[in-house]
């Protein structure tokens, strides 16, 4: 391979949408082992769309999206603009919501005409002491097609639930390839709940899953791996992956994910797809040989 500077490994990268704010950083991928990598909104498109609305017995379908869905429109959320949007389309009507409030990684709650709604994951739904044995089978085969469900709470009972699908963003099967390809032991992790991670991670060959993460957790887990001894890359998009990008060796973020997400990492890639990353690996390497 041509020898390459760090200097022209920078406009190299820059050339194809890799975005090298610390020379250090660059040099530090060539020898990491370990890349982390976030779902939602960095493996798949984070443009999530309602796929299901499961009501519980004696209750409208669309009476419970609309509850839903007037309590999302205060989230900025990816799955409350979902939620939001999927009403729309079935011409839903929404109400005004009040009290509202964002429990981070685990849901939303409020009242809307009257009725206390909250809207969650299960974790969510353990803390109102909500029993939602009657739609877990149902939710489960969803979660394994690699939906997300998120349970409904109105009055202290469960409602049912709605479910998302976000699809995976065209580019990153042949990415997680070449990045294997390139020595990289890649874990995923996320704050949505197990069995719609491992769904996901399976069609892709990821070969391990964390799932179920608060923000902090994620810092914590690239904590725990370096603490191991590894060398740990984390790429992310989104405010809850701010931790985990500024405590890894490298971060990189995705350039179409939040500000915080950018300002956190070392290395950002423009277009936000994983290919950014095989090319970085490939310009660190390169730079590497040069140095050494
Ligand atoms: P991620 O973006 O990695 O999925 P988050 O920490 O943002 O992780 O969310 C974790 C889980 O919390 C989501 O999968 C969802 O079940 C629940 N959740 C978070 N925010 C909302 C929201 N606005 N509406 C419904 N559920 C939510
Ligand atoms: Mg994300």
């Amino acid at each position: 391979a041509t020898p390459m500077s760090i200097m022209t490994a920078t406009g190299r990268g820059a050339h194809a949408g890799v975005l090298i704010k610390e020379a250090a950083a660059l040099e530090r991928f060539a020898s990491v082992d370990t890349l982390i990598v976030d779902k939602t909104g960095t493996l798949t498109e984070g443009r999530p769309k309602l796929t299901d609305v499961v009501a519980a017995e004696g209750i409208d379908g669309n009476d419970l999206l609309a509850l839903v869905a007037t309590l999302e429109k205060g989230s900025e959320h990816p799955l409350a603009e979902a939620i939001v949007e999927g009403a729309a389309e079935r011409g839903v009507k929404l109400a005004d919501a009040a009290d509202f409030e964002a429990i981070t990684g685990k849901g939303v709650a409020g009242t809307v005409s009257g009725r206390k709604v909250a809207l969650g994951n299960a974790a969510m739904m353990a803390d109102l002491g909500v029993d939602t044995a009657t739609v877990s089978a149902e939710a489960e085969t969803l979660q394994a097609e690699g939906k997300t469900a998120m349970f409904v709470a109105v009055d202290g009972k469960l409602a049912g639930f709605v479910a998302v699908a976000d699809p995976v963003k065209a580019t990153t099967a042949v990415a997680i390839k070449a990045l294997h390809g390139k020595g990289l032991r890649i874990i995923m992790a996320t704050g949505d709940n197990e069995r719609t991670a491992k769904a996901i991670a399976r069609r892709l060959g990821i070969d391990e899953v964390r799932a179920g993460l608060l923000p902090d957790e994620k810092g914590a887990l690239v904590e725990e791996l370096r603490a191991k001894g590894a060398g740990v890359a984390m790429a992310g998009d989104g405010v809850n992956d701010a931790p985990a990008l500024a405590g890894a060796d490298v971060g990189i973020a995705m350039g179409t994910g939040a500000d915080v997400a950018v300002e956190s990492a070392g290395i950002t890639l423009v277009k936000g797809d994983l290919n950014g990353i095989v090319r970085a690996r490939t310009l660190a390497q390169a730079t590497i040989r040069n140095i050494r």
